[in-house]
């Protein structure tokens, strides 16, 4: 017979969710986690839909820590999420994340700068000219003062780090059931467990909302309003003529348009607008908006790119914290036992390692390797933002 009694249950087996289980277990390997995913396929998973990439360049010193962390597991991440002899590779290019800096942003990305370079992080600043010459084919530095260029980034294979918490998980005893959470249930003011869409119940103290852009709707159903906007975001794979002849760094201008190398002549462009649709249901990747609104601006700074072949591209959701841009983690105030991991707003790839090692500590009571309460529910109660910049969200 299956049980029906954990100690812990996370909703939604992405990223998020099975990182969580691994820490969970790691502490604790006597604990009875269900880890319980509607979609083995993760077809559309944002994680799946991600890009991949880690940087360490933020400005909230939390978020930099974050991803030092994640650099930092990066390097024993074979061994650590080992099962029997079976190694994950992540497939990380540590190709570097270049950021073009214009004059709005200067002080701001300085400031930012600082911080990464005292906590560790290995990223410098560059002139318009070494921007020039650490990315080529960025002909036009009309309105570049700088780029700040981070070393140790890179991207990696979303599924593949995905794949390696989740098989560890299970290895260490989690149960990973398919199945989809029709509402997280309550007992007064604590959370007891949740009910499945088949009719079953699942009882549990601690409920991990680990649901990604659905998390506002699992929320919702134990009365909890997160400020979380599931959002479209699309990335469009491109080929050029003009084949660099070394990997080159990611390139992010400052309206937003970022530019990842694949290698020869592949490029995956991406950018978010503020019309993008908001709502769980559209995952269409539009040929339209990538001509109309990107490829202007892409055209401009590398005029190389006025003849491209566009391959192809995909649509995900960036589960986007409208309050303040940043993760929202830590246990709900208002509900004892409800746990988030939630409100990534596109940079919650590269935070799986951290934030599933600081929820596995906090629903264990153990002290915290790094403390992201800073990011804590309760802010949002208290209607204290923590912002990455002055200038906008995300
Ligand atoms: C186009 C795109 C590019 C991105 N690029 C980057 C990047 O370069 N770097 C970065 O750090 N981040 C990036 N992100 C953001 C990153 O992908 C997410 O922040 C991160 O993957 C969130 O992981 P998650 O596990 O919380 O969510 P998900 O991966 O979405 O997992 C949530 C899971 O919950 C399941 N679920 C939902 N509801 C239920 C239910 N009721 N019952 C059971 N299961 C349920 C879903 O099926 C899903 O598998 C990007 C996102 C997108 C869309």
């Amino acid at each position: 017979m299956t049980r029906s009694t954990y100690d812990v249950i996370l909703v939604g087996g992405g990223v998020m969710g099975c990182a969580t289980a691994y820490h969970l277990l790691q502490l604790d390997n006597r604990l009875q986690v269900a880890l319980i995913e509607l979609d083995p396929t993760y077809a559309r998973a944002s994680t799946t839909l991600s890009d991949g990439n880690i940087r360490v360049q933020f400005n909230i010193k939390e978020n930099i820590q974050m991803s030092l962390y994640g650099l930092e597991v990066l390097t024993r991440f074979a061994d650590e999420l080992a099962v029997d002899d079976d190694q994950p590779d992540p497939g990380f290019r540590q190709q570097g994340n270049l950021f073009v800096i214009d004059e709005a942003s200067h002080d701001e990305t300085r400031a930012g700068l600082a911080l990464q370079q005292s906590l560790g992080g290995q990223v410098e600043w560059l002139s318009p000219e070494q921007v020039r010459a650490a990315y080529p084919l960025y002909e036009n530095l009309d309105g570049c003062v700088g780029g700040t260029l981070g070393r140790q980034d890179g991207t990696m294979s979303p599924l593949a780090v995905l794949h390696a918490y989740r098989k560890k998980a299970v290895a260490l005893g989690a149960r990973f059931m398919e199945a989809e959470v029709a509402a997280i249930t309550r007992d007064a003011e604590r959370v007891s467990g949740v009910a499945l869409a088949s009719g079953e119940r699942l009882s549990a103290p601690m409920v991990v909302n680990a649901a990604g852009p659905w998390a506002s709707k699992i929320a919702l159903t134990v009365g909890v309003a997160l400020p979380i906007s599931p959002t479209k975001r699309q990335v469009t794979a491109v080929e050029v003529a003009t084949r660099p002849e070394r990997i080159l760094p990611a390139l992010f201008l400052p309206s937003g348009l970022y530019c990842i190398h694949e290698g020869g002549g592949l490029f995956m462009i991406g950018q978010s607008f503020p019309d993008d649709p908001v709502g769980l249901e559209d995952f269409s990747w539009e040929r339209r908006r990538f001509e109309e609104l990107i490829w202007p601006e892409l055209v401009e700074v590398m005029p190389s790119f006025d003849r491209l072949k566009i391959s192809g591209g995909w649509a995900g959701l960036y589960e986007v914290n409208t309050f303040d841009g940043n993760a929202i983690v830590g246990e709900w105030p208002e509900l004892r036992g409800l746990y988030l991991a939630n409100g990534f707003s596109g940079h919650g790839f590269q935070q799986c390692h951290a934030v599933g090692r600081y929820t596995a500590e906090l629903i264990l009571g153990r002290p915290h390797a790094l403390d992201l309460g800073i990011f804590a529910a309760r802010r949002i109660l208290e209607n204290r933002p923590a912002l990455e910049s002055r200038r906008k969200i995300i």
